[in-house]
């Protein structure tokens, strides 16, 4: 038997807006109590992070799974337990040097003044995170805003129910509602949430509910670190091996069956190698994923409304002259099994070349020049991802140049992403800010310039009255 109060937790509550703000105003006052929390307490509450990971593990995983219909146990361990446990421990190994104060050394007008960098933690950080990887995209950023010194408060995605619930029993277990809590429910409530004066909001989600997050944060001024999707597009350059190039792309295009935020969402091939890259991606995708779509290695599409939207995103572009080439078996509409496909000729109007995919299509766009290539990229909304394949060093330099992404992976995809010294984050329609490592400490921390005045200051030669001195150089 559920008492009011859990019953409450787990349903989202009947006015979701009152328990939003009370837990809110409870994590505030929390964090007033402990407004710099010592090396030690981040430390414990990391830990707490980690072990609650450990404890959880297979029925999170259990619980993923079941939310998507079919998706490997081991995908989800690679994909959202790995990198979420690695993000706990390169923080807590790092966090003595993220704290530290930064002395500043002064200029002449300064001096002898001295001053410091303080790094404070904001408050209390509101995270909203898709279904796609549901633990990593909840637990990363919390893991920054613990370390950082901050309270949180979390809201998965409604899409995600059996992910959702455990989380909440996972949180409430290993924190107390004041550091850490977890509200449940879908678009109503993610609205109340992202509407709440929070000290800073990490949105993970679509660029079109991206924008009604950075409205509702400006109202109350909150800050917002926006991490949204967009179409990434991969260029093949002249001088790519195709043997090498094509079994890394399919991996990141059908990891998740494409429903990754940084997954390629079509290639630029050179027109003269697009028939040898159609079969070579045909051949990897049977090496890959055998009998598909009866594949146990594969994950089904999250909904049927996602279902459907892929299906009539091929129909629509086949209906404006692109050509279908089928990768594997028919579709399992019941188990939302996909079967990849890709398109050639696939027109600049189809939806599917002005939408993010984020399923387990590749349109193929035959290019002649280069410079057609990252024209094309910076005709439209600027990518959360790009991916070059190539040797030739002068052209990988035009692209890195020419063109502007939220992050790159060279000769590979998706892999930027995993690691945690670098910093993550999208650019204009793909987002803003920036988190993982360093930089999410830095994302969710206020750095406090601090001035110290000497007891003897040459400032006061500035002061009135200037006794009708007008310049001084
Ligand atoms: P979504 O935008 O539909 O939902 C994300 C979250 O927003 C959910 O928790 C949802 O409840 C909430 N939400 C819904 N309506 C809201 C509203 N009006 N106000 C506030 N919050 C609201 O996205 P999704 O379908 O869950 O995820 C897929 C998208 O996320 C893709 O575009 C993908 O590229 C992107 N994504 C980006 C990253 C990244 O790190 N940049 C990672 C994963 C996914």
């Amino acid at each position: 038997q559920l008492s009011p109060m859990t019953e409450d937790r787990v349903t989202g509550a009947a006015d979701p807006a009152a328990r939003i703000a009370f837990i809110l105003e409870r994590q505030k006052a929390g964090w007033l109590s402990d407004p710099l929390p010592s090396r030690e307490v981040r430390l414990d509450r990391l830990d707490r992070l980690d072990r609650m990971v450990v404890a959880w593990q297979e029925r999170f995983c259990a619980a993923i799974s079941a939310d998507f219909g079919q998706r490997p146990l081991l995908l989800t361990t690679l994909t959202d337990v790995v990198p979420t446990r690695a993000a706990i421990r390169h923080a807590r190994r790092h966090l003595k040097r993220w704290m530290a104060r930064r002395r500043v050394s002064l200029g002449w007008t300064g001096k002898p003044a001295s001053a410091e960098i303080l790094r404070q933690p904001l408050g209390v950080v509101g995270i909203v995170a898709p279904w796609n990887y549901p633990l990593n995209l909840v637990l990363s950023p919390l893991t920054g805003a613990l370390a950082a010194g901050n309270r949180a408060m979390l809201k998965p995605s409604e899409l995600t129910p059996a992910f959702s619930e455990a989380l909440q029993q996972a949180v409430a277990e290993f924190f107390a509602e004041d550091e850490v809590a977890v509200v449940t429910g879908g678009p109503e409530v993610a609205q109340a949430f992202t509407a709440a004066p929070f000290d800073h909001l990490i949105f993970t989600g679509s660029t079109a509910v991206g924008r009604k997050v950075a409205e509702a944060a400006a109202r109350n001024l909150t800050p917002v670190t926006l991490e949204l999707g967009g179409k990434s597009p991969a260029i093949l350059d002249p001088s790519a091996d195709i043997a090498r190039a094509v079994p890394r792309l399919v991996w990141g295009k059908l990891l998740n069956a494409g429903q990754t935020c940084v997954a390629p969402d079509y290639a630029l091939v050179p027109r003269e190698r697009v028939d040898a890259f159609i079969a070579a991606v045909m051949a990897e995708v049977a090496r890959q994923y055998p009998g598909l779509p009866d594949n146990p290695d594969y994950t089904s599409i999250i909904s049927a409304r996602h279902f459907e939207r892929l299906e009539r995103l091929v129909e629509e572009a086949r209906d404006k002259g692109a050509t279908v080439v089928e990768l594997a078996g028919a579709n399992d509409a019941v188990r939302r099994m996909f079967a990849p496909v890709l398109l050639t000729g696939a027109p600049d109007d189809a939806a599917v070349m002005r939408e993010e995919i984020f399923g387990p299509i590749l349109p193929v766009i035959a290019y002649d020049t280069l410079e057609e290539a990252i024209a094309y990229i910076n005709q439209r909304d600027r990518p959360l991802a790009l991916y070059w394949f190539g040797t030739d060093r002068a052209a990988e330099t035009r692209v890195l140049e020419g063109t502007i992404a939220g992050g790159v992976t060279v000769n590979d995809t998706i892999l930027h992403l995993s690691q945690d010294d670098l910093p993550f984050g999208g650019v204009g329609a793909s987002g803003h800010g920036a988190y993982h490592g360093e930089a999410g400490f830095l994302a969710l921390s206020k750095e406090k310039p601090v001035l110290r005045q000497s007891t003897w200051s040459g400032v006061k030669l500035l002061y009135p009255p200037y006794g009708g001195v007008t310049r001084l150089m």
